[in-house]
């Protein structure tokens, strides 16, 4: 039976990242994947390829708009399945990179299925051949998610699809509802928007990004609505059937019954924890009530059984389960490893982009703390007027006492790339003060970050 410090199940960014991080502090790795293909659900249906078609449907719409720049691109159109086939080229670079980084550190890279066989033991299923057993000193389960399903909306795979199918479409469908104003929802809703198609988002709570601070989420709404997303909030699917060919979406709002008519619908409710065939019931491992392996400080009830990534409590994100990752294999190891959740930032890549840290105004209120406000509207930044991207606005939420960064909202033009500065200062406890004096390049659009930390204290210059 083979032998290993360490074996990984599940080679998504939770577990690579861990497998490599393992290897470098010098332990002997095994990663155990299903699919023929590493990288998991960010990198094979998630992230990767919805920000290539996130890029390239965008790249369209402003072909298609550039009239007031002076471009007149006469009928722009867009090939569906050229815009598929470069979506697979990204994916597929980075698949063999991903493979190359794992391959160059050694690691035992095992195609099958792994579940716990007893202690210290995981049994690898092959699709095809014999399955067989190997040995760690610790194992680290990372077997991700899954698509929550609506038991009155099952996936077909064709007409009322996940995220994985939506990323897929062969043509651009002609009404799309979306259920769900959430990441997925919106991130989707806009591509397929921007090619012509006619996208209503339903969505169940009172805002969409519902994550984010509310000032954000409701000039979101404004915004993407602008754009051409119908939008429906505080709204509740309850059934769907098919009539003379289309579906019929059967919701309520206010009490007041209301219908929508979809060729395509996309159910994009969440995701929930995937631990199906793992025998977690071998070593006595428990699920809390929505799925989820129990862990304090990643270790499980079983002894020297770990588990990182969106298996486990925490937001279900990329950059998150590749910190799980990095801080399992250095506890492993026998260094200290650490992840602050209230510290990973939250982002939907839409256009303008979202993105926030930390607390919001709404929870810095539930927690009854004392805090100051600073914001920043877009309009008055030069360089967001100079690229036609006024749509937007940042949020700074202060320590009224000490000043002390508690959180940052952005919804801006490369918010996702903004949000870092902000992480970076509260990382290392940093005040709206030290925000507002860190000198920004100008014209930039990060500029109105440091204008709304320093209108906390009543001193951005170019803010009434
Ligand atoms: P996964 O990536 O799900 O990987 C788990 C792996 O384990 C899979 O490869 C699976 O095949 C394998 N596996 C499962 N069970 C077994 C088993 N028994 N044996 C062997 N292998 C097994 N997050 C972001 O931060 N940014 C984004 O822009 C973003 N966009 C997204 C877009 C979409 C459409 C979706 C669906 C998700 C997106 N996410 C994004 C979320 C992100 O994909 C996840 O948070 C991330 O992939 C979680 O990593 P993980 O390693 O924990 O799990
Ligand atoms: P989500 O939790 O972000 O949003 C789901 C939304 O669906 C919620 O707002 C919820 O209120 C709504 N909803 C639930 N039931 C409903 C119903 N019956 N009718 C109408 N609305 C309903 O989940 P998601 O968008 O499916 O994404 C899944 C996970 O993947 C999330 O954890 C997300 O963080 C991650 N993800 C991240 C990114 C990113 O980082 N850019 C992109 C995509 C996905």
């Amino acid at each position: 039976m083979e032998k290993f410090d360490l074996i990984i199940i599940g080679g998504g960014p939770a577990g690579y990242v861990g497998g490599i991080r393992a290897a470098q502090l010098g332990l002997s790795v095994a990663l155990i994947e299903k699919y023929p293909h590493l990288g998991g659900t960010c990198l094979n249906v998630g992230c990767i390829p919805s920000k290539a078609l996130l890029h390239s449907t965008e790249l369209f719409h402003q072909l298609s708009h550039g009239e007031k720049h002076g471009i007149l691109a006469e009928s722009v159109k867009i090939d569906v399945a050229k815009l598929m086939e470069r979506k697979t080229g990204v994916v597929d670079q980075l698949r063999k990179g991903v493979r190359m980084l794992v391959e160059k550190r050694k690691i035992a890279i095992h195609t099958g299925t792994g579940s716990l066989a007893g202690k210290g033991q995981v049994t690898v299923t092959p699709e095809k051949g014999d399955a067989y057993t190997i040995e760690g000193k610790d194992i680290v389960i990372a077997t991700g998610s899954a698509p929550v399903e609506l038991p009155f909306l099952k996936f077909d795979g064709k007409d009322i699809v996940s995220s994985t199918e939506a990323l897929e479409f062969t043509e651009v469908p002609k009404r799309l509802v979306v259920v769900g104003g959430g990441a997925i929802g919106l991130e989707l809703g806009c591509v397929w928007a921007r090619l012509g198609s006619e996208v209503t988002v339903v969505e169940f709570l009172p805002t969409i990004a519902a994550g984010s601070d509310e000032d954000v989420s409701k000039l979101a709404e404004r915004i993407f609505k602008k754009q051409g997303l119908k939008i429906d909030t505080a709204t509740k699917v309850t059934g769907a059937s098919k009539k003379d060919g289309a579906w019929v979406l059967e919701a309520e709002k206010k009490g007041k019954a209301v219908t929508y008519t979809a060729d395509k619908i996309l159910v994009a409710v969440g995701r929930k924890a995937h631990t199906g065939g793992l025998g977690l019931d071998k070593v006595g491992i428990q699920t809390d009530d929505r799925g989820r392996i129990p862990t304090d400080h990643f270790r499980t009830t079983a002894e020297h059984i770990w588990a990182i990534g969106d298996v486990i409590t925490g937001p279900m994100l990329a950059h998150k389960a590749e910190e799980d990752g990095v801080a399992v294999a250095e506890l492993i190891a026998g260094k200290p490893g650490h992840v602050d959740y209230n510290l990973v930032p939250n982002v939907i890549y839409t256009h303008p982009e979202i993105a926030s840290v930390g607390l919001t105004e709404k929870m810095a209120a539930d927690q009854k703390r004392d805090v100051k406000i600073g914001k920043f509207n877009l309009m008055a930044n030069g360089r967001a007027i100079a690229q036609d991207a006024t749509d937007g606005m940042v949020k700074v939420i202060a320590d009224a006492k000490t000043d002390r960064l508690l959180g940052v909202a952005i919804i801006a033009a490369g918010a996702s790339e903004m949000i870092a500065n902000a992480v970076a200062h509260m990382t290392y406890g940093g005040s709206a003060e030290d925000l507002g004096r860190t000198v920004h390049a100008h014209p930039t659009i990060s500029e109105s970050l440091k204008e709304a930390a320093l209108s906390i204290s009543k001193s951005a210059i170019h803010g009434i």
